[in-house]
């Protein structure tokens, strides 16, 4: 095992099979290994970012994690696009504090008259640039007026493998996400494309998801693990241990080596007393202040913990 470590401290690249025998390392062996990797690409920099749930619920898709699918029975918020002029309100405040903005929206897609609204929106946004959208399938015509408006990144999480996709959604395909996110690419947008942990996936499909988001050149990886919503399908599964979590975000940062990744989702109640290990492990940014229909932890205490660590938050 040591051998590998060696690996990829030389900076050999390595195979599927390597990267699903790091999940047998010692958790100190993996994070050293993975803490280099990051200081080496990232330095002491931390990325913070935050979103507005900016649309809510009754989405026709049947994601089965998701408390906003019309398929499951959650009392979920539900909402139609929010006034336009809160959402700046709320980006430009929150971009103060944080160097990214999400601007999230539940269902398959927007329609012209909501991508209009949001771009008259975005043109006269102070901080444009880093503002990104999260609003599912987008016609090339949508991707030219948002590349106008001055939006730089778009989101679009793959959520899991290839092979484990068909069990947890039906109603859209593994191979739609990867085309959205190509022909975002192909417009000049910088991808942010991640995943969902802890859903019934294998270790292999964790592995099979980082390769994935490789080959797709992810400039920013969103790592969300599962929280349990009532009312979802999946609300009895059991959620992930801390020290896996750690594994994961560490097997990420060796296979992807230079994109950004960002612990989102599930952070804090997930991980509890280690969530500063994170950084350790080979995580260079998170998500503050609360999650689509989750809370989350204030950016006072996560800027602290930043600044107790002895790294930098960068303002992108
Ligand atoms: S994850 Fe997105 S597409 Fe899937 S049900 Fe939830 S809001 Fe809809």
């Amino acid at each position: 095992m040591e051998n590998l470590i060696i690996k990829i401290l030389n900076n050999k690249q390595i195979d599927k099979d390597d990267a699903l025998k790091l999940f047998d390392l010692e958790i100190e062996d993996l994070c050293f290994a993975a803490a280099k990797i990051r200081k080496k690409y990232k330095g002491n920099k931390v990325k913070v970012c935050s979103i507005i749930n900016a649309k809510s619920g009754q989405c026709s898709e049947d994601c089965k994690f998701c408390a906003q699918s019309s398929f499951n029975k959650t009392d979920v918020k539900v909402y139609p696009l929010l006034d336009t002029k809160r959402i700046k309100e709320v980006s430009e405040k929150a971009l103060e504090n944080v160097g990214c903005f999400g601007i999230v929206s539940s269902g398959n897609a927007l329609n012209d008259n909501e991508i209009g609204k949001l771009c008259e929106m975005f043109k006269q946004h102070k901080k444009s640039s880093h503002l990104g959208v999260s609003i599912g399938r987008i016609s090339d015509e949508s991707f030219c007026k948002l590349k106008e408006a001055g939006i730089k990144k778009m989101h679009h999480n793959l959520e899991t493998s290839a092979n484990f996709y068909p069990n947890i959604c039906s109603t859209h395909s593994y191979q739609e996400r990867i085309d959205t996110l190509k022909r975002a690419k192909n417009f000049g947008f910088q991808i942010c494309s991640g995943g969902l942990f802890g859903i019934g996936e294998s270790l292999k499909d964790r592995v099979d998801l980082a390769f994935t988001l490789k080959e797709i050149d992810s400039d920013s990886v969103p790592m969300n693990f599962f929280m349990p919503i009532k009312g979802t399908a999946l609300e009895h599964l059991p959620t992930i241990k801390p020290i896996e979590i750690l594994k994961t975000i560490a097997v990420f940062r060796i296979i992807l080596q230079t994109p950004d990744i960002m612990v989102c989702g599930g952070r804090e109640i997930n991980l509890r007393d280690l969530q500063s290990w994170i950084f350790q492990a080979g995580a260079n940014g998170m998500m503050t202040g609360g999650y689509l229909t989750t809370l989350g932890r204030d950016i006072i205490t996560d800027k602290q913990m930043v600044k107790d660590l002895g790294l930098e938050l960068e303002s992108e």
